[in-house]
């Protein structure tokens, strides 16, 4: 490939860059097995909460035999005494997926105070999946679960759960649309209006044409790798700035894997004083992977629209399973009901064919009504076997923890692999190692160019940076070796800078990808040596 096609090349997103050196990578020169780290989707699954799933389905369709019986057709499922009748087909001495239904409903009850038919009726309706979701913005049942789910994972130390209203979604990628959508409709960003997004970031987010669209200017609140990627409150200090209408944060970020410190948070609750109509939306998808996690919401719930998906941590996502929270009281309804006269009136005439009273509406179900484009508002809301499959695996995490996630076997057993996938990576580079609670391990970003300084001094660090494209490295990382990584200046991350991905591969493969990746500077640095005797 010469200069010029790579510098083609590193006008695409990061994600194109890389299905590019896939394909080089599978016929590598050196005939390596193939090892692609640029994949965030998890190499594991929960599978208690499946099974359970399947366990409703089997339970729901012999209920609905009660009331039509007709070949392979039944009928619908009657709730009268349906706890009951649970419990007398789970066989919980042999199955531990029964014992979890069996202990589930019992927690609903005692702990949440929830009424055991009508959430066996819940789950039960809902797998089988006989009737539209209704409520259609979520189940209720499934709103109160979910809530004390993140009460544990996301809210702890804050009583949020009594006031949070909660819209599930087809993952946090269709909250995240959604939330654009309903913000541009609602006047509540407009063409010109600043908005802020921590850096490094997720690359798709850099690259959502409404933020195009709407010609909305960014402002970058960076991290860098000099201090360990933690956010400087500095730059939350740019936010004071009233003009700034919307904070978009991955927290904890990816790629650089780091939870918002408390410095950070301090900064962010002092910011919503000076610039109080600040709306933040925040991506928690990566919560669980640090200890305690403290999120943005939990600091400053009133101006903070949370997302949370299911897909990492239950390694599901394909199932599309996420959530959008929103405090009860919030800034979001508070700016719609500031908006001039004009645009209160139009927005009055767009959703009264929906509601009978549109000018109260709340943002909340705003959301859910043009996620179907408002004439399908009757028909919206997440399917309900994905709303099901989410409280089955919040009740997972519940009844096995009391404190934050942290007493979770299975959480424990995430945080550890994603960890140790880290540290034999980073050993075999001989890099240093952030050990630090606030770090997810989840992915890494490792710089090349300091790697090349450490190991063969300054000189042969700028000839790597100034006689290459930056995306050199990395295709012929894939070519020569067969490691496909992801180019981190797609997510705003500084040249060189390469994002590998701890999830998706057998933990001994990291080892390897290190030892790849010093093997290629090696051959670099050969070649340079080469030159310098000329
Ligand atoms: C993987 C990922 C998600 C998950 O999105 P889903 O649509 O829920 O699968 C969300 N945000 C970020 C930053 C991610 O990396």
């Amino acid at each position: 490939m010469d200069v010029s096609e790579e510098k083609k090349l590193e006008k695409l997103g990061a994600f194109e860059i890389s299905r590019k050196m896939l394909a080089l990578a599978q016929k590598n020169e050196k005939s390596n097995i193939f090892l692609n780290a640029g994949r965030g989707n998890p190499n594991w699954i929960q599978t208690r909460a499946r099974l359970a799933f399947c366990r409703l389905v089997e339970f729901g369709v012999k209920e609905s035999q009660q009331t039509i019986n007709n070949g392979i057709m039944a009928g619908y499922i009657q709730k009268d005494g349906i706890r009951e009748r649970l419990f007398a087909f789970l066989d919980p001495d042999n199955r531990e997926e029964d014992k979890f239904l069996i202990d589930a409903v019992n927690y609903c009850k005692e702990e949440l105070g929830l009424n055991e038919d009508d959430v066996v009726a819940e789950w039960t309706n809902g797998v089988v999946a006989n009737d539209y979701p209704v409520p259609d913005r979520c189940l209720v049942n499934t709103e109160k679960i979910i809530n004390h789910y993140l009460q544990e994972l996301s809210y702890e130390g804050a009583q949020l759960a009594d006031q949070t209203q909660l819209f599930p979604t087809e993952g946090a990628t269709a909250a995240i649309v959604y939330a654009f959508h309903s913000l541009a409709e609602n006047h509540l960003l407009k063409k010109g209006d600043k908005i802020a997004i921590n850096e490094p970031i997720f690359t798709p987010y850099l690259r959502i044409p409404e933020l195009r669209d709407y010609q909305l200017v960014e402002v970058d609140l960076h991290s860098y790798e000099k201090n360990n990627w933690e956010i400087e409150p500095k730059e939350i200090e740019k936010l004071n700035d009233p003009s700034i209408k919307a904070l978009i944060v991955v927290d904890p970020t990816n790629p650089t894997s780091k939870e918002f410190d408390k410095n950070a948070l301090d900064a962010i609750s002092q910011v919503v004083k000076k610039n109080p109509n600040l709306m933040i939306i925040s991506d928690e998808v990566y919560g669980a992977f640090v200890p305690n996690f403290k999120s943005i919401y939990s600091v400053v719930p009133y101006n903070t629209m949370l997302v949370y998906s299911y897909s990492k941590l239950y390694g599901c996502t394909g199932w599309r399973l996420g959530v959008i929270g929103l405090n009860k009281d919030n800034v979001f309804d508070h700016n719609i009901a500031n908006l001039p006269e004009d645009e209160l009136k139009q927005l009055h005439k767009r959703y009264s064919s929906v509601v009978l009273d549109p000018d109260k509406m709340k943002f909340i179900d705003r959301l859910c009504a043009d996620s179907r484009s408002i004439g399908l508002y009757h028909t919206a809301g997440l399917s309900t076997p994905q709303q099901i499959m989410e409280t089955l695996f919040s009740l997972c995490h519940m009844l096995t923890s009391t404190n934050g996630g942290s007493d979770d076997p299975y959480i424990d057993i995430a945080r550890k692999l994603v960890s140790e996938r880290y540290n034999q990576l980073h050993e075999a580079m001989n890099a240093p190692e952030d050990e630090t609670d606030t770090n997810t391990h989840y992915y890494s970003l490792i710089d090349i160019y300091r790697l090349a300084e450490k190991k063969y001094g300054k000189k042969f660090r700028d000839y790597l940076a100034d006689d290459f494209q930056q995306v050199d490295f990395l295709l012929e990382l894939a070519k020569k070796n067969g490691v496909v990584l992801v180019d981190g200046v797609g997510f705003g991350a500084k040249p060189g800078e390469l994002r590998v991905s701890q999830a998706n591969l057998p933990t001994d493969d990291y080892a390897l990808i290190g030892k790849q990746v010093m093997e290629l500077l090696k051959e670099y640095h050969e070649e340079y040596e080469k030159k310098q005797n000329k």
